[in-house]
Order: C-alpha cells, then sequence, then structure tokens
C-alpha cells in the first residue's frame, strides 16, 4: 500500500484550441485508464487523476468525465475579490460552483508571465482553501538558482511564504508541485535521485513549518517534462507522491500511460 494516495494531474495550459478537441482529449483519458486508477478502483491508495482545463471547457470537461471518478481543476483563480468590477477575472467561487475540486497555484508561468508574486500566491491558496477545494501550489527554483545550490533555500522560501496562514489541519488538502523551472517544457527531467532528496528537503521544511504526522502526510508531485518513459522511476521514490504533467498530458494516450504507472 502507497503511504500517500498517489495523483497524476494534468496541466492543459492554453491547450487545446476548441471545445470539440477538449472534450475529445478528456473522453480519450477516461476510456484509457486503468485497474490501479481511482476510474476503476476504490482502494484507498488509487491513482487520483486529474485534470485542469481552460476556464471555457472546464463544464463540458466536468460533464464528459462526471461518474469516471477523475477530477477537474482549474488553472488559476482571482485571489482579489469574489465580484464585482474586475473584467476578464475568474473567482473561486465560480469554479468551485462548476465542479472543481482542484487550482493551480504559483505555476511558473503565472509567476513570470502573469507576474503572479508570493503575496498573490499566498491569497489564492487561502482563498482555495477557503472555499472548500483543495490548492496545487507549484514551487521549484530556475536554472540559474539550482547552478548556483539554491535550490532548498528557494524551495524553502516559497513554501513559508505561499502557505502563510495556512493551519497545519488544512494541510491535508494541500498538494505541492515540485517544478525545477529548468525542466518544465523543456524535455529535461529532473534525475530521480535529485527529485527525491528535494522532496524530502520539502517534507522536512514543512514538519519545521508544521510537524512531523502532517508532513507525512501532503502529497508532493513533481513535475517537469514527465513522460510515459520517465514516470515509473520517478513514481518508484518514497517522496514522489505524483506528478504534475503538462505536455504529455494533451496526449490521451500518453497521459493515460502515465496514470498507469508500473507500481
Ligand atoms: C507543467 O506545466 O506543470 C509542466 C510540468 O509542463 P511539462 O510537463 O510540459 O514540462
Amino acid at each position: 500500500l502507497h503511504a500517500r494516495q498517489p495523483i497524476i494531474a494534468g496541466n492543459w495550459k492554453l491547450n487545446p484550441s476548441s471545445i470539440q478537441e477538449a472534450d475529445g482529449l478528456a473522453k480519450g483519458v477516461a476510456s484509457l485508464l486503468g485497474d490501479e486508477t481511482c476510474a476503476s478502483s476504490s482502494a484507498a491508495d488509487c491513482t487520483e487523476v486529474v485534470v485542469f482545463p481552460p476556464f471555457p471547457f472546464i463544464s463540458s470537461v466536468v460533464d464528459d468525465l462526471a461518474g469516471v471518478g477523475v477530477g477537474v481543476g482549474a488553472q488559476s483563480i482571482f485571489h482579489t475579490a469574489e465580484s464585482g468590477a474586475y473584467t476578464g477575472a475568474v473567482s473561486a467561487s465560480m469554479v468551485t460552483s462548476l465542479g472543481c475540486q482542484y487550482v493551480l497555484c504559483g505555476h511558473s508561468e503565472r509567476r513570470t508571465v502573469f507576474k503572479d508574486d508570493d503575496e498573490a500566491i499566498n491569497k489564492k491558496v487561502l482563498k482555495v482553501i477557503e472555499d472548500g477545494m483543495r490548492p496545487v501550489l507549484c514551487i521549484g527554483e530556475t536554472e540559474e538558482e539550482y547552478d548556483a545550490g539554491l535550490c532548498a533555500d528557494v524551495c524553502k522560501l516559497q513554501l513559508a511564504k505561499d502557505l502563510a496562514g495556512v493551519s497545519a489541519a488544512a494541510m491535508k488538502d494541500v498538494v505541492i508541485a515540485y517544478e525545477p523551472v529548468w525542466a518544465i517544457g523543456t524535455g529535461k527531467v529532473c534525475p530521480c535521485d535529485v527529485a527525491q532528496t528535494v522532496h524530502k528537503t520539502i517534507r522536512d521544511y514543512l514538519a519545521e513549518l508544521y510537524d512531523r504526522s502532517t508532513a507525512d502526510a501532503v502529497r508532493i508531485q513533481y513535475g517537469g517534462s514527465v513522460t510515459p518513459e520517465s514516470v515509473d522511476e520517478l513514481m518508484a521514490q518514497p517522496d514522489i507522491d505524483g506528478c504534475l504533467v503538462g505536455g504529455a498530458s494533451l496526449v490521451a494516450e500518453k497521459f493515460a500511460r502515465i496514470c498507469n504507472f508500473v507500481r
């Protein structure tokens, strides 16, 4: 039995380009999930599968996956207000009402392209929890930081800032995704032993911020160029509890194979 329930998530980013393709991808994934995913198993350690479509496709993908046992999440939410004069914003309550269970917070593309800083990310995390959903908090260092030996320091600082005000009790609903920025969309997978070491560092730091049993219960995903070829070895590491998948989550066969990782 896995110590923590595995969780594989697909971040579709700004893809695909039509609702028809989004429905096709969701149904394709659902049709290929194996016996050890929660799509066909009710075991306590069945692999939880979640997809993060763009906002306009969420409702339809929720319908596509109704009764299938695959979760749906939002790629971000607006953190400043629940309603009002905020053109273009999407609130936590809106995505909750569509059936979302998870929200990505702090993805590196949000940090760089959309200038989400740690204060904004912290507000998003708190808002998601307040609305009864689960944040997937993405953290990770850049290539320069990695080369300078700053990986652990960067991850710890992001955790401390992004989790400020989150109670130990609420941590059971928080998923951490360690995503070295230099491995996202680059085809460079972090070596498994390096990823395991960072995951252990993250867990030990959560034990400092909270306590050992809270830290031991938190699921930590690895993200960064995960493929069907790399998933099995990654998932065999003791502190890697799942994967956050970008590019490979857009091809049903590849994503399903990742979800059906060999245990
Ligand atoms: C991501 O977007 O979180 C990600 C890890 O992307 P990719 O798998 O394409 O590297």
